[in-house]
């Protein structure tokens, strides 16, 4: 449900890597249900359904003009490189930064702060409308333009160096190896990302919003014990000052091994009453228990792999017909950061509804496993009210929604299957049983 504003350099920062990646489980609402000690969750009350909330105008235009910014930003991703490339800017540009760096490396990594510059400028006008104004013309944000500006100059500061720093490692391998260097790279990308995910909270997280322990000690205990039921020890529970930045709702599951952690967004714990934040926790729990941070990293890897052959074969096959225009003739030359870019927002726009496919399952997933530890369905559909509520959602969105950006089921399907999934009524066996122990099962 959160979109990052990431201005497109960043994703610079992992080139080849990250830019047709999926969402990388980094945040989303995503509530489950809750589990109160001693309480049966099979009150009458709880048997009733809640309606699938009509979303209000403002949500409705909200969505639509969000769809159309989302069509021109995509447009707008094809466009930039294209010009680049096609006008002999980008060779213009390697030359520069040939002439200060002299040598390989140092020609890779200013070419790539000087583009990144180029791009950021080219994007501020569209980055600012979509992260800055819009957000504001809808009261959906707190956040001062200052504070906007410098996350803006940061993320994408932070994207310029790190591409700077690696990506001469695959114009390496396509010198080396030019006809296998789309697998050497897709194999480097896994331990990449493993260690983007394992310090992204630790290093990065932290330069936008204050993160610290939750202020409501008698909730983090219920968390604790439910995290306890799912088997998750040592679990971190994080309280992110979001409230200066958004009023949107949300929370997400981020890190690794020691960097593991889930987040809550303040105006969420300010939004959502104690039973219905359990249910949000339960269905962070079960991304955990499920596994589902290191299968998003494979299904990237695997994404990777089929984009870079893509751009492999696509990319021989115009430099051979445009050379001339490019300025340059080979795969190799760092001229070609423009033409990796345009066809890896192809293949993006191609392969994101497959990872969208497979995100949206994951998602389900983690709601029935919300379920079934809290067996709190009224708590979570009204906590999936209130998230459409506050973040101007709608509870059916159309397909250009749900097959390109819909990597959360909707929130009408969430709150339907909040309202039938009982197989502890029925007495049908649960699917996740074996992760979950009975609430006697813990020792207080
Ligand atoms: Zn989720």
């Amino acid at each position: 449900m959160r979109t990052d504003p990431i201005p497109r350099v960043l994703t610079l920062a992992f080139l080849l890597v990250l830019l047709v990646s999926p969402p990388l489980r980094a945040a989303e609402p995503a509530p489950a249900a809750s589990a109160v000690p001693g309480r049966s969750a099979l009150i009458a009350d709880d048997l009733t359904p809640v309606p699938v909330p009509q979303p209000s105008a403002l949500a409705v235009r909200y969505h639509e003009t969000g769809n159309w910014i989302w069509g021109l930003s995509e447009l707008w991703s094809l466009l930039v490189p294209a010009v680049l490339l096609f006008s002999g800017a980008s060779a213009r540009i390697r030359n520069v930064a040939h002439k200060l760096g002299r040598r390989f490396i140092f020609t890779v990594g200013i070419y790539i702060l000087l583009f990144s510059a180029i791009v950021f400028l080219l994007d501020f006008p569209l980055h600012f409308y979509r992260g800055y104004l819009r957000q504001h013309a809808y009261g959906l944000s707190n956040q001062s333009f200052h504070k906007w500006f410098s996350n803006s100059v940061t993320q994408a500061g932070i994207g310029a160096v790190v591409s700077a720093l690696f990506v001469w490692i695959p114009y390496l391998l396509i010198q080396r190896s030019p006809r296998r260097w789309w697998l050497y790279t897709t194999i480097l990308t896994i331990p990449f990302l493993f260690v983007v995910v394992l310090v992204k909270p630790i290093w990065v997280d932290p330069l936008f919003n204050d993160f610290g322990p939750m202020k409501d000690k008698a909730l983090e205990r219920e968390i604790l014990a439910l995290a306890d039921r799912a088997g998750i020890s040592g679990s971190r529970i994080y309280e992110v000052n979001k409230s200066v930045d958004t009023k949107t709702v949300n929370a997400y599951v981020t890190g690794l091994l020691g960097s593991k952690r889930i987040v809550l967004w303040d105006t969420l714990l300010a939004r959502l009453d104690n039973r219905e934040v359990l249910v949000v926790m339960g269905h962070e729990m079960g991304h955990f228990v499920l596994g589902h941070v290191p299968r998003s990293i494979l299904l990237s890897s695997l994404i990777t792999l089929v984009s870079l052959f893509w751009v492999d074969r696509a990319g021989r096959w115009l430099i051979a017909r445009a050379k001339g225009r490019f300025g340059f003739d080979q795969l190799s030359d760092v001229a070609s950061i423009p033409l990796l870019l345009l066809l890896l927002q192809v293949a993006s726009l191609a392969l994101v509804p497959v990872a969208n496919a497979y995100s949206r399952q994951q998602e389900h997933e983690a709601d029935r496993f919300a379920l079934e530890i809290t067996r709190a369905n009224r708590d979570a559909a009204l906590a999936f009210v209130k998230l459409q509520e506050e973040n101007l959602g709608v509870p059916r969105p159309g397909f250009i929604y749900r097959f390109w950006r819909g990597s959360h089921p909707s929130i009408g399907e969430r709150i339907d299957f909040c309202n039938t999934y009982r197989p502890w009524a029925q007495g049908r066996p649960l699917r996740y049983s074996r992760w979950i122990r009975p609430e006697s099962a813990v020792p207080r």
